[in-house]
């Protein structure tokens, strides 16, 4: 559970919705059906994924295992099929070590059920819910305009 400096920093400094919580169990689903996003959307064909190998080294690692209705499903070649562990871990990309962000909602990810991390939303529902029922409620009239009205 965040503190209020906490929430205030993340959400009004960082402009994060989410906090992390909890920790990686090293069962690797994350490096197995992965998708991936740039500009124009969800990578449909092989050969716009071609040009995306120039721009970052992360795609490089990258091999086509299906495709569904999201688009092309990834698995990276660095995962050890035996130990479900990453073989470049200590020199693995910046996108592999922030793992889970708040960007993968943005981009229609989820995370596995059985994923030791949890997303957690920094301002709860239950307050955004109260705060919105405040604002929809009438204003309760001042000493004055009681005054004035009679
Ligand atoms: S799915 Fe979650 S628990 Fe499993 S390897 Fe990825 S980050 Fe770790
Ligand atoms: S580089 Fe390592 S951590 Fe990153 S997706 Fe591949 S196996 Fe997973």
């Amino acid at each position: 559970m965040l503190n209020k400096f906490q929430k205030f920093f993340y959400s009004k400094i960082l402009r994060r919705k989410y906090y992390r919580t909890g920790h990686c169990l090293g069962c690797g689903r994350c490096c197995k059906k992965i998708y991936v996003k740039h500009a124009k959307g969800i990578i449909q064909d092989e050969k716009e994924f071609e040009n995306l190998k120039y721009q970052h080294r992360f795609y490089t690692y990258l091999k086509v295992i299906d495709k569904d209705e999201t688009g092309l499903v990834f698995e990276c070649m660095n995962l050890d099929p035996e130990t479900h562990k990453c073989k470049i871990h200590k020199t693995r990309s910046g996108i592999c070590r922030r793992y889970p962000q708040e960007e993968l909602f943005s981009m229609g990810g989820a995370l596995s059920e059985d994923c030791g991390y949890k997303m957690e939303p920094i301002i709860p529902f239950s307050e955004v819910f109260l705060t919105i029922q405040k604002k929809s409620q009438p204003k309760k009239k001042s000493f004055f305009e009681k005054l004035f009205r009679k």
